[in-house]
């Protein structure tokens, strides 16, 4: 799917001649999927996040609440190819393409595109304060008693429910754990990256 950028009216011949498109039914500029270079598009770009490619996935897992004790369901936005920045390098483009298998937690900017789903869908799934910054994140919450499941004992090991190929259980990457979403446009969000190889073998089982 194509990139979506807010260019403003009197920048739209620049835009243009960069190779962005317009469509007049969204009533937005695109950047289209054969441009792989996105870099002469930043300014119109949202910030310097992740751009997710399709296929748009949602990893899905559960585990116990460490409050009431119950089992709570637990999900994760995933990306298969995705653009992430790199803003150190001088050498190597700002928007870098990935290809291969990530997910993303800690996530401070969610794209509206999002929005509709997750509400309907994963509700559980929402935006809080974070204990010690007070800076809305999105995270797991238990669907009986509401109270945050923390990501650190989500993925920081094996036997955690998002603790990937490793985890005896293989419930993070399992296909039927995999969910494919359908959106119109690629998405943008700001948070934190969990890539490598490591994962993706469990990517595989899921095709
Ligand atoms: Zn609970």
């Amino acid at each position: 799917m194509s990139i979506k950028i807010n260019v403003p009216f009197s920048q739209k011949d620049e835009a243009k001649q960069k190779g962005a498109i317009w469509m007049n039914d969204a009533k937005t500029w695109v950047i289209p999927d054969y441009i792989e270079n996105i870099d002469p598009f930043d300014r119109w770009l949202p910030g310097d996040g992740f751009i997710v490619k399709d296929p748009y996935l949602i990893c899905k897992s559960s585990r116990q609440c460490w409050k009431c004790q119950k089992e709570t369901p637990l999900i994760a936005l995933a990306a298969r190819t995705y653009y992430t920045c790199d803003l150190a390098s001088e050498i190597n483009l700002k928007w870098q393409k990935i290809k291969y298998p990530a997910f993303f937690i800690g996530i401070r900017y969610m794209d509206p595109i999002l929005l509709p789903l997750l509400k309907e869908k994963y509700p559980f799934y929402r935006e809080m304060p974070a204990k010690k910054t007070g800076i809305l994140t999105w995270v797991n919450t238990c669907r009986y008693c509401q109270t945050i499941q923390g990501d650190d004992y989500n993925t920081n090991n094996s036997g955690s429910p998002f603790g990937g190929y490793q985890n005896e259980k293989k419930t993070l990457f399992r296909g039927k754990n995999m969910e494919q979403i359908q959106l119109r446009f690629d998405y943008y969000i700001d948070g934190v990256v969990f890539e490598g190889i490591y994962y993706w073998d469990g990517f595989s089982e899921a095709e």
